[in-house]
Formats: structure tokens, sequence, C-alpha cells
């Protein structure tokens, strides 16, 4: 990637901090500066060497940067975008990582700023942990990073935000927001939804909780992710609902089917489908635990 002279990452979390450790690990940015809301917060980010600098207010920083990462929840990206958009200068380039893409580009075109220097990004990379303290440099290693840039997107803007994922050693990929919304809704978004909706029921069929007291591998590995941030999981949903709802529609259906099969007793094709499932899991397995 070209060396930047600042990068400004407005939203120092688990992903803002990772990029911004990454970034430091890969020696191509001379300065990191995050940029949030709590002072104190902030100031332990720079204590723990996550970011050089610390600003509250854009019109400080904003000005020199050559990029500016928005790594705040979806539900916040239209106000940060709104309150950099005065201070951009012409050249920077302006990415976010949000999980929903639609929702990001809706917001961008609200406000002021020109989508020429715009480019959506989506590091398929996480854990249940938020906050900057949970935050790693090879988080990203060997993971997936979906650009989703929009049709007036620069090529040179599209290069440095890729440049910059490379840089933190993810595989970079390109794709449309709707193909993106539509993938992530059923492998990302809906499995959120299923495990913090099967911890819910559990925890309220019986309130005595005596039930958890028998959970084993297959409760914890399939719930693991119910211990995500739930505002950020709030915001997932609504941003991307109508892929949600239409992948969700599609797991009810299937998910009546089963219901019919275990009442039935019919074993011969709930078996069937364990056995497709299997095989399909099966296959994927170095994917899945790469
Ligand atoms: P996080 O660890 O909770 O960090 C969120 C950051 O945004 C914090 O710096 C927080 O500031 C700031 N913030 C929260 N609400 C804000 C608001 N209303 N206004 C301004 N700043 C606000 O979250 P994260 O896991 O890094 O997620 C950040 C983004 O990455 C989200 O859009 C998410 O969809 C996306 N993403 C997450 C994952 C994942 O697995 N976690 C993976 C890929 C992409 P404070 O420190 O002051 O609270």
């Amino acid at each position: 990637m070209e060396y930047l002279d600042r990068v400004v990452i407005a939203g120092v979390g688990l992903i803002g901090g990772s990029l911004a450790l990454a970034l430091k690990a890969s020696g191509s940015v001379e300065e990191i500066v995050g940029l949030g809301r709590d002072p104190d917060r902030l100031r332990s980010a720079v204590s723990a060497g996550v970011i050089d600098r610390a600003e509250t207010g854009p019109a400080a920083v904003v000005p020199g940067a050559d990029l500016l990462v928005v790594g705040v929840p979806l539900g916040a990206v239209r106000a940060v975008l709104e309150s950099i958009a005065p201070h951009l200068r012409a050249g920077t380039v302006v990415t976010d990582v949000g999980s929903a893409k639609g929702s990001v580009v809706d917001d961008l075109r609200a406000t002021s700023i020109d989508p020429a220097g715009f480019v959506p990004a989506h590091p398929i990379a996480g854990t249940e942990k938020s906050g900057f303290e949970a935050a790693f440099p090879e988080l990203f290693r060997g993971r997936r990073t979906i650009l989703t840039p929009m049709p007036e997107s620069r090529p040179e803007a599209v290069d440095v935000v890729r440049g910059v994922w490379e840089a933190c050693g993810a595989q970079v990929i390109e794709m449309s927001v709707t193909h993106h919304d539509r993938m992530l809704a059923a492998t990302s978004h809906l499995p959120h939804l299923l495990a913090y909706g099967l911890v819910d029921t559990l925890g309220r069929w019986d309130p005595t909780e005596e039930v958890f007291q028998y959970a084993a591998g297959g409760f914890r590995d399939f719930t693991r992710i119910a211990s995500s941030d739930p505002v950020m999981w709030r915001d997932i949903c609504l941003a991307n609902r109508t892929a949600l709802l239409e992948t969700l529609e599609r797991y009810r259906e299937d998910l009546a089917d089963l219901t019919a099969l275990v009442r039935d007793g019919d074993g011969r094709s709930l078996e069937t489908v364990f056995r497709r499932a299997k095989t399909t899991r099966d296959q994927y397995r170095p994917v899945f635990e790469k």
C-alpha cells in the first residue's frame, strides 16, 4: 500500500482498534488518530498504544487526513458522516467497516460527502467482545474483507482501501451492495438472531436457569455469539432488515417442516435432512475452521 501520513479512525472499538494496531504493525502509516465521543476512553486507547493521538472534534484532525475510517455501530454512522463532512478536503478517502452496506450507502448519500472518495468495506472478522481493549493486530489476517464500491468511487480511492486491508493481512474481494447484504444476512445476521433468541427463550422458560447447568459444548458453540454487543446487533438487524427478513422467512418455513417431521415421528426424513446438512458442513469445515 502507499504510505499514508494520517489515518483517522472514528470509533476506536474492537474493529477500529484492531485496524489501528494492524496498520501500525505494517509500518505503512505515519500517524493514527482516534476520533470519538469519550475523552477518557480515547486517552486510555492512547495509553494502551492502540492509537497515537486522540481527538473528540473533527475540525482538528479531519482536514489533514489521507484516510478516514468510520468504525461505529451502524445506527451512528450517519451522524458521524455528517459531523466530518464539513471538514473533509477533496483528496481524503473515506471508508467504513459496517456489517451491512446498503444502509451505509444510504447514509453517505444523505450527506454532502462526495461519493467519489467513499469506498464501503466490511472485514469478515470479529469476536463477541467489544471495545479497543479487545482489539488485536492479527484479527484480519487470513480473513476476507469485502469492498462494495459506489458506482462513483474513484479507482484510486478503491486502491487505497484495498491496500489498507491487504496491509492488515486480509484477502480483499469486491461485490455489489445487494449481494453483500444477502450473503451476510444468511451467514452472520440470521445466526446471531437465532443465538440471541435461543438463549432468551431458555432463560425465560426456566426462571431458575437450572437448564443452563446442563449446557455442554453444543450449546456453547451454538450460542457464543449471543454474548455479542446488543446495540451493535440491534443496529445490524434493523439496517439489513430486508435481506434478513427474506432469509428468516425461508428458515421459518424449513423449521416448520422439521417440526412436522419430529411431530410425525418421521425418522427417515429427519435423517435425510441431517445427512444433507452434515455433508455440507463437512465439505466446508476447512473454511469454517480457518
Ligand atoms: P465496538 O467495539 O463496540 O466499538 C464501537 C466504537 O464506536 C467505540 O469506539 C464507540 O465509542 C463508538 N461508538 C458507539 N456508539 C457511538 C455513537 N452513538 N456515536 C459515536 N461513536 C459511537 O464495536 P465494533 O465491534 O468495533 O463494531 C464497529 C463496527 O464494525 C460496526 O458497524 C459493526 O457492524 C462492524 N463490524 C463488527 C464486527 C464484529 O464482529 N464486532 C465485525 C465486522 C464489522 P466508545 O468507546 O465511546 O463507546
